[in-house]
């Protein structure tokens, strides 16, 4: 996690380091570009902002041009009724205004927009709202992270969104707090602490606001966390509930008797860790059920038999949890992968809808987790209906639907075999948090998937060590994978979904595997951006391409839509980042290696605005020392590389330019440097902790020693 090892440093390297540093967080705010047509409103003069209560929520519906909470109605469809821009239209699409970011980091949030204003999360859990007509900024916060929390992140300092409410915008931030703004000015109003501090606790989820509670989770289940989801006052702040998703330690008694009912499914000694299922991303909401639906994450550690002796289900890990949103009590669950030791959250969205079924009109929820089976339950109890493959998996053959528990490929169980496991997916899984979208007009499910062969290891022994993940599992047999075969089977591409017949419609191959969320709209057309940088719009019943354009950047975040004085505008948020290319190493390569250009992107029919001349992704050159090192330096040196660096700077030392790629670091030729900022933390504020607590200063030499090697190896090709 040498992050950003280039910037504050020595003179002589000073070209470098602004390269390095541009990868990050310039001072000035970004500009937003010129107005199409200048906002008659001035701020003062605006009526009361983010003036959403429980009855316009409720009946969002009702206002197609709005789009006031993450997943634009509580259904969280994220279906836009708009039906403006349309399949014959579409090509007269441009940009309407675009504003830049003053982050440098994966942008994954779905701006809002409320009676004419946008508000957004960027990296850094910074908000900023702006005239949805114009593009002129109104107002910008920064929590003011301290920067070090970012070695608690597994997977980017990113931000999926805010939440609105009675002239207040919420926030979630990547140290743990929860902050209430005013929606007029910026200025907070409320500021809490939701976790405890002194454990890995991240927040990256937007917020939901259901009956003036707000709602929010959290993650950290890759470092050793308890997950759980609570409720605060919107207008106070106050601690409303907690409800946790697996039980504590039995001797200090459970919060609530279901818990008691989830610790006959643990094993060990699990509360030392925390037990993980972290509520990290998705939760929706039914009015009419007045039921509040949450995923949940993976165990911590991952492998089984570290965390529970190898030995039961694990409530309420990898589940979908149905709670009463009054008090956050239990109602209904459903576990997809009972026992899971493969990373597999079943925190990915999920959607309330009405399906014909057999004949019959059914209220479900709809989901996709990483574990790479599309399930339909029932919405009022759980039931599953169905549940089927939506791509090719290895470690279930189908779901029993008797049962409603997968049936396992016996191989796949590492953590009790011992040997490896290849998996068609890596921890990323089949999907993850880009959302998805389900269009009631043409009834499918636009899903955006991926994969990468994977081996899973059985590791001999497990220890709970600060400041890297917390898995209990190998990654090393990775390391015998043919690269160019990893690469060849790598694959990213977005399938619409019949959730009836449970079966692909058709499927859009994209060039890598990291790509944006889905938006329908009523206009036939399904938008998705993708990490090689395109921004495309789809026939939604064909799948074929009707427009496309280049935001200079790769784009992982999900498009919104909105109207305003009768005109229809798409809004996305651009800026490669996330999990993927913090430790996607070489098969994260495919078609992602551009570089990050942080903006809000708003597009409009006849918009005629064009971005400023892209910038290429400039790279230092790879002009390592000779690589000197004993066998022994290096064979200490990896290991702890991996451990602590690699899900960062990216696993073998292959980084794909968000973060410093250390092969090119000017720090391997300047031994003193290089530990000033391992172990003396020169660059904490930047992000860059100080890893003294688990590293000496030979150990940090011995990584060093361990890049050269990297560098050595790769710097003749890198310099063709
Ligand atoms: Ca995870």
């Amino acid at each position: 996690m040498f992050v950003r090892s280039l910037c504050q440093t020595s003179v002589l390297l000073a070209t470098l380091a602004l390269q390095a540093c541009s990868n990050d967080t310039p001072p000035t705010e970004g500009a937003a570009a010129p107005a199409a047509g200048a906002d008659a409103a001035a701020p003062a003069a605006r009526a009361p902002g983010a003036a959403v209560t429980a009855e316009r929520l409720t009946n969002a519906e009702s206002e197609p041009g709005e789009w006031m909470s993450h997943g634009r109605t509580y259904s969280e469809q994220r279906f836009s009724p708009l039906d403006q821009i349309t399949a014959a239209n579409v090509n007269q699409l441009g940009l309407a205004w675009y504003a830049d970011l003053d982050t440098r980091r994966g942008q994954e949030a779905t701006p809002l927009m409320v009676d004419g204003v946008i508000y957004v999360s960027t990296a850094w859990s910074k908000v900023k709202a702006f005239s949805a007509r114009s593009g002129e900024p109104l107002w910008s916060y920064d929590p003011e992270v301290d920067g070090q929390w970012a070695v608690n992140a597994c997977c980017d300092v990113v931000n999926r969104g805010v939440a609105v409410w009675e002239g207040k915008v919420f926030v979630g931030t990547i140290d743990g707090r929860l902050i209430a703004l005013d929606a007029n000015s910026g200025q907070e109003l409320w500021d809490v602490n939701t976790i405890d501090k002194t454990k890995p606790y991240t927040i990256t989820g937007a917020p939901r606001v259901i009956k003036g509670k707000v709602l929010i989770g959290n993650g950290g289940a890759e470092m050793g966390v308890r997950g759980y989801v609570s409720a605060y006052d919107a207008n106070t702040g106050e601690l409303s509930w907690r409800f946790y998703t697996v039980p504590g330690n039995p001797a200090d008694g459970f919060e609530n008797p279901i818990l008691e009912k989830a610790a006959e499914t643990w094993s060990g000694e699990w509360w030392k860790i925390g037990g993980g299922g972290t509520v990290w991303d998705s939760m929706s909401y039914d009015p009419g059920l007045d039921l509040l639906y949450i995923g949940v994450g993976n165990g911590s550690p991952w492998n089984h038999t570290f965390r529970s002796e190898g030995k039961g289900d694990n409530l309420f890990l990898s589940s979908i949890v149905a709670l009463d949103p009054d008090d956050g009590s239990y109602v209904w669950h459903y576990q997809s992968t009972p026992g899971e030791t493969w990373d597999h959250t079943a925190t990915q969205q999920i959607i309330v809808a009405d399906l014909d079924i057999d004949g019959m009109t059914r209220h479900v929820v709809m989901q996709a987790p990483k574990n790479g089976f599309f399930y339909v339950l029932d919405a009022a109890t759980g039931e599953l209906i169905s549940a089927k493959n939506f791509t090719d998996v290895a470690w279930a053959t189908h779901i029993d639907l008797e049962t409603g528990r997968p049936v396992e490929n016996p191989a796949a169980r590492y953590d009790r075999t011992g040997q490896p496991f290849l998996s068609t997916h890596n921890p990323n899984g089949a999907h993850t948090w880009h959302s998805m979208s389900f269009s009631p007009l043409t009834k499918l499910v636009y899903l955006p998937i991926h994969g990468t062969p994977f081996i899973y290891g059985g590791a001999k022994e497990y220890s709970t060590t600060a400041m890297a993940t917390n898995l209990g599992t190998d990654f090393s047999g990775n390391a015998a994978l043919d690269p160019q075969e990893v690469l060849a089977k790598t694959y990213g591409r977005l399938i619409a979904w019949d959730p009836v017949k449970q079966e692909e419609v058709w499927r859009v191959e994209r060039a890598g595997p990291a790509n944006g969320g889905a938006l329908a709209t009523a206009g036939g057309l399904v938008f998705q951006g993708t990490g090689s940088g395109q921004f495309t719009a789809l026939d939604a019943t064909t799948g074929a391409e009707l427009w496309s354009s280049h935001a200079q950047t790769g784009i992982i975040a999900a498009p919104m839509s909105y109207m305003l004085d009768g005109e229809q505008y798409v809004a996305i948020m651009a800026g490669t980042g996330g999990s993927w290319a913090m430790i996607g190493g070489d098969s994260n390569m495919k078609g992602m290696a551009l570089p990050n250009e942080s903006r809000l992107l708003v597009y409009k029919r006849g918009g005629t605005l064009q971005l400023p001349a892209p910038t290429s992704l400039v790279r230092p050159p790879m002009t390592p020392p000779p690589h000197t090192a004993a066998d022994g330096t290096i064979a200490v040196g990896a290991p702890l590389f991996e451990t602590y660096c690699g899900s960062c700077h990216g696993a073998g030392v292959v980084g794909v330019g968000l973060l410093p790629d250390l092969r090119r670091s000017p720090y391997l030729h300047d031994a003193e440097a290089f530990s000033q900022v391992v172990i003396g933390g020169a660059l904490a504020p930047n992000g860059m902790a100080s890893f003294a607590s688990v590293m000496n200063q030979e150990q940090a030499q011995a990584v060093r020693a361990y890049i050269i090697m990297r560098a050595n190896q790769d710097a003749p090709a890198a310099q063709q």
